[in-house]
């Protein structure tokens, strides 16, 4: 069986996170989106166990206290958590996983599983956001105050996200999040099938074939290259091509 992997997709409120995730979910339904724990109230439209698990506060506190979370956070006045067995059930059983968390529950997850692929959604102004979250009509006054003022902070440190996607136009950035998750799973499954042949060969993967394979997915121009010269010179390689990508809304942030 195919490894699990992991896509996060982070935004400040009023982003369109929620659409895109719907948009990717409907051009990849082999994707697997585990829904996290909230005791906030459902929101008109959402659907519990699909968008969200609604539950009480003694509900969310306990699950806690019982270290059912891979991590939690407090966001304007209500808690949210991840489910530790869903995720790591769904990643053992081969799925690529996709979560919808704020900037802190990303960067815990960073640490947690360092392998998966985070993706921040920019809006293309703070006007353009400001108008989104006022007009949504979700949030009160303060409420929408307090949710700019959050937007602003977490806007400001994007380090540690592997992708950056500007959301002026839903279907120009669905088209990124789906190209992103495709190219990402392309790249995985060559590893895959490189670690499995290199098993049934006796051969001892290293972890440089993940730079080697994304250089090859790049530029396809490495495959006869060998010796360790020779691959720091197909990483640093990697590392430029990926600086100078013409896709303008990448950003290289890698490790
Ligand atoms: P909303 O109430 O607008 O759906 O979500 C508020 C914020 O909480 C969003 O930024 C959303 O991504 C974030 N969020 C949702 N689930 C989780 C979670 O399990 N952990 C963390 N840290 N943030 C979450």
């Amino acid at each position: 069986m195919k490894p699990g992997f992991l896509f996060v997709i982070t935004a400040p409120s009023g982003c369109g996170k929620g659409t895109l995730r719907r948009a990717l979910l409907a051009e990849q339904p082999d994707i697997k989106f585990c829904p996290s724990i909230t005791t906030r109230p459902q929101r008109p439209g959402e659907v519990r166990g699909v968008d969200y698990i609604f539950v009480s506060v003694e509900e969310f506190i306990e699950r806690k206290r019982s270290n059912e979370l891979v991590e939690w956070a407090e966001v304007y006045g209500n808690f949210y958590g991840t489910p530790k067995e869903d995720l790591e059930q769904a990643l053992e059983q081969g799925y690529v996983v996709l979560l919808e968390k704020d900037v802190q529950g990303a960067r815990t997850l960073r640490q947690a599983y360092p392998e998966g692929i985070f993706i921040f959604i920019l809006p293309p102004s703070f006007e353009e956001l400001e108008r989104r979250i006022r007009t949504r009509g979700t949030e009160n006054d303060m409420e929408q105050r307090i949710r700019l003022d959050s937007a602003r902070r977490e806007i400001a440190d994007l380090a540690g996200f592997d992708y950056v996607i500007i959301n002026e136009d839903i279907e120009r950035a669905t088209d990124r999040l789906v190209a992103i998750t495709l190219g990402e799973r392309a790249r995985r499954d060559l590893i895959a099938s490189k670690v499995q042949r290199g098993a049934r060969d006796g051969k001892l993967i290293s972890e440089r074939c993940d730079t080697k394979d994304r250089l090859q997915v790049h530029s396809g121009t490495c495959s006869s290259q060998t010796g360790e010269a020779n691959r720091s010179r197909a990483a640093r390689r990697c590392a430029c091509d990926r600086k100078t990508s013409s896709d303008s809304d990448r950003r290289d942030m890698r490790r």
